[in-house]
């Protein structure tokens, strides 16, 4: 049975529920039913009913959710909405109306392992992706994936230097290949299958038994985007982000803190569904600047997402665009002067929209201050 046939009583059940619907920020942004959690059920279920078929504009409208989490993290009974979305768009792939913009994206990912740039990484036969690892067998690798590598590569080395000051040994893995995230939102779930089948046969061959993200996205993939694929990652691995690293390291990360701006901490794409990440993340955040910081409204189990999840930065521009301008906005209402937060791929992309705001990255940000 496939995914889609297994969520059928999610669209079904969800049409005409609204409890989540205020936790929506694609439709917080759209003011449109048609783009909400029922809005999407509804969708689904009209089709499937044959009261609407597939068609330009029905899959168009599917492929505005976010899968941002918050339609589940706030619903009573925690419906994994977000998943029966995206097995929805397996299915509008299978039956073959995906768009323009979803086929674009899936020959840069089969040719390339990423969406941003025509190119392997240099050190490819060393990333455990394309050939077998040939390092020596450490328990710990550092999942840098694809953003980092050819967006924000100083984050990598300052991730480096904060792993070094706690004494923990990491190889660079999936150096600038995606974790698989993207083609699995995006409905490609052969691709994404692929993708998640190579990183758990080459962790399995490295022998590592801890893999530690840079990103709150790929921890959400290996942690359950895979399962969702029917894929499992070799027994014994945990899957944690470098902020819950470090926060567990305690006294071994020594911090001076910067002074005092007044700044905000960005949720990044995902991290709703990391448990303990938002709190950890800001005891790192308060650590390193100097104190807590200014709290959007729309924070943590509400967080605005920026357009970096769900694909939406590909298949609609102009909404992913809105979100992270929104979310610059949300910073500067309450008088932040500094917007930080850990993803490197929603790091690139506020700074992409700052219009003005600084934007800074917490593991570099922590680097700056280790104590020497
Ligand atoms: S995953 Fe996010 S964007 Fe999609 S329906 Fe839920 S709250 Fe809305």
């Amino acid at each position: 049975m496939s995914k889609f046939s297994e969520y059928l009583p999610i669209y079904e059940g969800d049409r005409f529920c609204l409890m989540c619907g205020q936790a929506c920020p694609v439709r917080r942004v759209t003011k449109n039913e048609a783009t909400s959690p029922h809005g999407w059920a509804l969708l689904v279920a009209s089709v499937q009913r044959g009261m609407l078929q597939w068609n330009a504009e029905t899959v168009d409208v599917l492929y505005h959710c976010a899968d941002c989490g918050n339609c589940q993290g706030n619903c009573a009974t925690d419906r994994p909405l977000p998943y029966a979305i995206q097995a929805a768009r397996d299915e509008v792939v299978r039956l073959g109306h995906a768009p323009a913009s979803v086929k674009a994206v899936e020959e840069k990912l089969r040719a390339w392992g990423n969406p941003f740039r025509q190119q392997t990484p240099d050190d490819r036969a060393q990333t455990g992706i394309s050939g077998v690892c040939n390092r020596t067998q450490q328990s710990s690798v550092l999942f840098v994936g694809d953003a980092a590598y050819f967006l924000k590569p100083e984050i990598i080395s300052a991730a480096e230097k904060l792993l070094n000051a706690i004494g923990v040994n990491a190889t660079r893995f999936a150096a600038g290949h995606s974790s698989g995230y993207l083609a699995y939102t995006l409905g490609l779930w052969e691709t994404a299958r692929r993708f998640a089948n190579d990183i758990a046969q080459n962790l399995k061959t490295s022998g590592a038994t801890r893999v530690i993200t840079l990103s709150t996205q790929d921890a959400h993939a290996l942690q359950h985007v895979y399962a969702e694929l029917g894929v499992s990652l070799p027994d014994g691995v945990n899957v944690s982000t470098l902020v819950d690293v470090l926060v567990n390291a305690g006294d071994k990360l020594k911090i001076n803190s910067r002074a005092p701006q007044a700044y905000t901490y960005h949720d990044p794409s995902q991290a709703i569904r990391l448990k303990h990440h938002a709190l950890n993340a800001r005891v790192l955040a308060t650590q390193a600047m100097g104190a807590e910081p200014r709290e959007m409204l729309f924070r943590e189990n509400l967080a605005t997402p920026i357009g970096t999840s769900g694909g939406l930065q590909f298949t609609q521009p102009a909404l992913a665009e809105n979100l992270a301008r929104t979310r610059i906005a949300e910073a500067r209402a309450i008088g932040a002067e500094i917007i930080l937060t850990d993803d490197p791929l929603d790091t690139a992309t506020l700074e992409k929209y700052a219009d003005g705001m600084q934007v800074m990255n917490l593991y570099e940000v922590l680097t700056e201050q280790l104590e020497q």
